[in-house]
């Protein structure tokens, strides 16, 4: 596995920095309100990897912690607020990482749009991309 490219990412002050070893499991648009909120944005882009595969590189000390639900943990700088990454206790071998905070492109684009029917009345949508949504924000929905 070490011969996999890796790929560095870091929060808006830099004090923040990490790098992936690809490949990454997926990458997806997500509508929810806690995303919104926590990023300021009509949806948060998220990419996931297998824990193991993050190396956080500078600024371990200056990341925050927020449980934003049950479920769910958000890390963020503690200088800058950029959200860094997401954890949940449903899949606890996993890291999601905001997409924008890369540097360099990932093995993948977005693949879909995540809890959909929670989106901001304002925002327009209009690529091609699955709209998946319900209970879990992954179901197929038509909308
Ligand atoms: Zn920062
Ligand atoms: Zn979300």
């Amino acid at each position: 596995m070490s011969g996999d490219p890796t790929v560095t990412g870091s929060c808006l002050c830099g004090a923040v920095r990490f790098s992936v070893r690809l490949p990454t499991l997926f990458c997806g648009h997500c509508h929810c309100s806690i995303c919104r909120r926590s990023h300021g944005a009509a949806f948060g882009t998220w990419f996931g990897v297998v824990r193991d595969q993050v190396s956080v590189e500078a600024g371990e000390a200056e990341i925050g912690r927020f449980q934003s639900s049950d479920h769910g943990t958000r890390f963020f700088c503690l200088r800058c607020g950029s959200p860094v990454f997401f954890e949940s206790t449903r899949n606890p071998e996993r890291v999601e990482i905001p997409l924008a905070s890369m540097h360099d492109p990932i093995d993948r684009r977005p693949e879909a749009h995540i809890y959909f029917d929670h989106r901001a009345s304002w925002v327009v949508v209009d690529d091609d991309l699955p709209r998946m949504g319900g209970p879990s924000g992954l179901e197929p929905i038509t909308l």
